[in-house]
């Protein structure tokens, strides 16, 4: 039953990895593409100016198309400036949105000269062009602002190579000028704020400085999240800037590894309930064994023991009835030994039936007041003979008052008995029984004593349970049913009382049962 779960769980554990790897791809995958729907986004909106350029570009004069394009740049701030340059690239025409001058525009960086170092790429452009394919490149311009403490401002120029059908000015190529930091403000910022919601931060970066953060509210913290994107990608239209993204509060590999010892845990405490499952079942299987084990050997002792007094009863009796008996005296002892034997064979028939009875939880008591010396000294009157035969010594203990309780007679006496019984059973070489009753605190005792080979600490709890005998030394030889202290047990606490037990293993043991 073990092996299987173990090897499940072992299973799982290799394939919880997996998974998780599994999940991380996924996830990384949908963070892509999260980074890929931005940068498109950017690429939208930049062709939809070049598209605008294009639109708002008539070929006529000068003067039209600078209120035209100075419309369109007064409602896209982002855009800086538009220029129109010839295929020579000698002549260049600037638009600026109304209130920004000309000079103003070309200080940031010096435009024409830009264009002449980028000659090949306008030459690509016009390739493309021809076969009917309109191509849009950047390019990140860096210029010191001299005004403003040296400072680097950048600009990424947008170029292209432009439709001018009907036109009579040759303007080939356009360009348009944006402000990076206005566009990731303005134009982009909607955009990140809409995609990192509250799962996610997403940012801009550039260099060392990270330009844009959302959500912006948390920009202080964020940042410290950010300092390692989970996914990070260059932007397709702004060259040397970066976009990154990454879980809100937690990393991937968190989220991960929370979720790994979250399953780990379940499979563990499974495996754990399993364990106890299995250890209660085996627990059970073991005492189900012991118990038949215990039945049998029951069965071969109990025979054992009937036939003692029976071969003794036999054995007088048929004395008796051969006539060779002698003396009128000899012929009484032996009847009285007949009477007790098969007395004490009753006893042994009793506790069978009595035993069955109380499992069977129909064993019945009738309670009368009773004296408890009588009931032990009738006792004592059967029990002379076979403890004399056995070489018994009687320590009689009995107080001279009487002990009344609310008692069975029958089974106090089965009580007595039985433990009489084990005094002699259990004794060796001392052959001595003390018995003993009285008064203390206000109630009723009786002792049982005897010198014989004792019981261990481990072993006095449990001889009272049912067939159970102590497995070692002289109980081997000794035959006995394992029954006997259990219905004593029983018959005592039936009678509100209790029973103790006072042993050392080689120096005998006493019993006490004390009546409230
Ligand atoms: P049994 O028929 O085996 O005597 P009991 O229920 O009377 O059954 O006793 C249970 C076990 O307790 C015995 O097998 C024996 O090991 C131990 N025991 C009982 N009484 C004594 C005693 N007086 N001295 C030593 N061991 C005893």
């Amino acid at each position: 039953m073990l092996l299987p779960a173990l090897i499940f769980t072992a299973y799982e554990i290799n394939s919880l990895s997996d998974n998780e790897a599994l999940i991380e791809q996924i996830y990384q995958q949908q963070l892509e593409a999260i980074l890929f729907s931005v940068n498109q986004y950017c690429w939208d909106i930049s062709n939809s100016w070049v598209n605008s350029t294009e639109m708002l570009y008539t070929g006529n004069q000068y003067k039209d198309l600078q209120v035209r394009y100075e419309g369109f740049l007064t409602k896209n701030r982002a855009i800086n400036s538009i220029f129109l340059i010839d295929s020579s690239l000698s002549e260049l025409d600037l638009f600026t949105a109304s209130g920004v001058s000309h000079e103003e525009a070309l200080s940031q960086f010096n435009i024409q000269e830009t264009v002449l170092a980028n000659a090949d790429i306008l030459n690509r452009l016009k390739k493309y062009k021809k076969v009917g394919y309109r191509k849009i490149e950047s390019i990140l311009v860096a210029e010191n602002d001299e005004e403003n403490d040296n400072q680097v401002r950048e600009s990424i120029l947008l170029l292209f190579a432009m439709t001018t059908t009907g036109s009579k000015i040759d303007h080939q190529f356009a360009g348009i000028v944006i402000d990076p930091n206005l566009f990731i403000h303005e134009v982009l910022s909607p955009k990140l704020e809409e995609v990192a919601g509250d799962r996610f931060y997403v940012a801009v970066t550039h260099g060392d400085a990270t330009l844009s953060i959302h959500p912006a509210a948390q920009a202080h913290g964020g940042k410290e999240a950010l300092l390692e994107f989970s996914q990070q990608k260059a932007f397709w239209l702004f060259p040397q800037f970066f976009l990154g993204i990454s879980p809100q509060g937690t990393t991937i590999a968190e989220i991960n590894r929370a979720r790994f010892n979250r399953n780990m845990v379940l499979i563990l405490l499974v495996d754990l309930f399993l364990i106890c499952g299995v250890w209660y079942v085996y627990r059970n299987i073991r005492r189900e064994m012991e118990l038949a084990q215990l039945k049998s050997d029951f069965v071969s002792n109990i025979s054992h023991e009937l036939r003692t007094p029976l071969s003794l009863i036999r054995m007088f009796s048929e004395t008796l009835e051969m006539g060779r008996v002698a003396t009128e005296e000899k012929k009484q002892e032996y009847y009285k030994i007949i009477g007790q034997e098969s007395e004490r064979l009753t006893h042994l028939v009793n506790n069978i039936l009595n035993f069955s009875r109380i499992e069977a939880g129909k064993k019945e008591f009738h309670f009368q007041e009773i004296d408890l010396n009588s009931v032990v000294t009738k006792v004592l009157d059967n029990y002379q003979f076979h403890l004399q035969n056995e070489g018994f010594q009687l320590q009689n203990e009995i107080q001279n008052e009487e002990l009344p309780i609310q008692g069975d007679q029958e089974a106090l006496s089965e009580a007595v008995i039985n433990l009489l019984d084990n005094g002699m059973k259990y004794s060796e070489d001392e052959k001595l029984i003390r018995i003993k009753t009285g008064r203390e605190n206000g109630s009723v005792f009786l002792e049982v004593e005897d010198k014989g080979i004792g019981i261990a600490e481990e072993d006095q709890a449990k001889i009272f349970e049912k067939f159970h005998r102590v497995s070692s030394g002289l109980v081997h030889n000794t035959k006995g049913s394992g029954l006997g202290l259990t219905l004593v047990k029983h018959i005592v606490e039936a009678h509100g009382g209790a029973i103790k037990i006072d042993s050392h293993p080689g120096r005998g043991s006493r019993f006490r049962v004390l009546f409230n």
